[in-house]
């Protein structure tokens, strides 16, 4: 498992349910998207309803799945939780909403992974609140209207423009994550070192936080494992030379790239000198299957400005000639 990768591996599972924050306050950065649901969450709780639907979309690991937790606690509602994938027949869903309890939020995963029939069924749902439900086959079949408890649907979803669009507009309130900036990453890492019980100063937590992508769940791997280098090779607390070294001897550079991700630069730089680079050529080259290439390693590169994309192919700029110290930027 890649050690830089913002999807959930199996080295995050032990903390990653401690570290979680429960409250909208504990939530670190986002501060608009914080303010807007405090808004509504306490408009919807004076009024004694419950709050409209809400979609988040963006990134892995940028704390979608967190917000729907602390919605459900801000509501002081029970949260169900199932994915897109997980949802396999039309039954499968009836079930989940004909067993809610009212006020309920249900908390649906990948939700641009429903299939299209399943998604039907969640539609009147959403709207009225109904089931419909069809007895019988042929011309004799016919559908009832069950009611359901009145619940609050949270989507998340890493591909909005996968949504369809009777699915989108059904929820009332939506919000796009970004990226997190250095700051509140580093108030992230404080937060998880003190509760993972480790000594650690503010210049140490900004050198993890820099390395980690804008993203939080990066950002807490990345502090556990310098926790277990410290432990081992320091003397248990993190340190800025520490954590340098540590992260270092993780192959996690200065802006947070791991070995592929120079190699992939190295490639473009040296090998092929600058010049543009298709997909497919790149990906042998580097020994990667072109469709994780396109969408593991890219994003970052091309959001960090070291890659660009032209008709022509992929292409370093000179940020990335810069970042790797390889002269002939400038000539290109
Ligand atoms: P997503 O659902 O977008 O993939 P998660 O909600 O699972 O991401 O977040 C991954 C981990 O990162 C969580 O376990 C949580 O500990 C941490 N995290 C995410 N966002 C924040 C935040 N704003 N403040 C503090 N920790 C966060």
């Amino acid at each position: 498992e890649r050690l830089a990768t913002a999807s959930l591996t199996s080295d995050d599972l032990d903390v990653e349910r401690s570290l979680r924050p429960q409250r909208l306050d504990e939530y670190c950065g986002q501060d608009h998207i914080k303010e807007s649901l405090h808004i509504l969450i306490e408009a919807a709780s004076t009024r004694g309803e419950s709050l409209d639907h809400v979609i988040f979309s963006g990134p892995p690991g940028l704390g979608k799945t967190t917000l729907a937790t602390v919605v459900a606690h801000e509501l002081g509602a029970q949260i169900k939780t199932t994915s897109g994938p997980a949802i396999e027949r039309t039954g499968d869903l009836a079930a989940i909403l004909t067993n809610l309890q009212p006020g309920d939020v249900l908390f649906i995963d990948e939700i641009h992974r429903l299939n299209r029939a399943v998604e039907e069924v969640l539609y009147p749902a959403m709207e009225d609140f109904a089931l419909d439900i069809v007895i019988g086959k042929g011309p004799a079949a016919r559908s009832i209207r069950l009611d359901i408890p009145r619940f609050t649907l949270v989507g998340a979803t890493t591909r909005s423009g996968m949504l369809t669009g009777p699915l989108r507009d059904r929820f009332g309130i939506s919000f796009r994550l970004d990226y997190y900036a250095v700051s509140d990453l580093a108030e992230i890492v404080m937060r998880s070192a003190s509760i993972l019980d480790v000594a650690i100063d503010t210049a140490s937590a900004f050198e993890i936080a820099s390395r980690s992508r804008g993203t939080p769940r990066l950002a807490n791997r990345l502090l556990k494992r310098v926790r277990d280098y410290a432990q081992v090779r320091g003397e248990g607390h993190i340190t800025v030379e520490v954590a340098r070294e540590a992260l270092s001897f993780f192959s996690i550079d200065e802006l947070g790239l791991d070995w592929m991700d120079v190699r992939i630069l190295t490639t473009l730089c040296r090998t092929f000198q600058g010049r543009a680079v298709g997909l497919t050529t790149l990906a042998s080259a580097v020994g990667e299957d072109p469709a994780t290439l396109e969408d593991v390693y890219e994003p970052y590169l091309l959001q960090q400005g070291l890659i660009v994309r032209t008709p022509q192919g992929r292409l370093a700029t000179p940020v990335a000639f810069e970042h790797l110290g390889i002269e002939g930027a400038s000539s290109r």
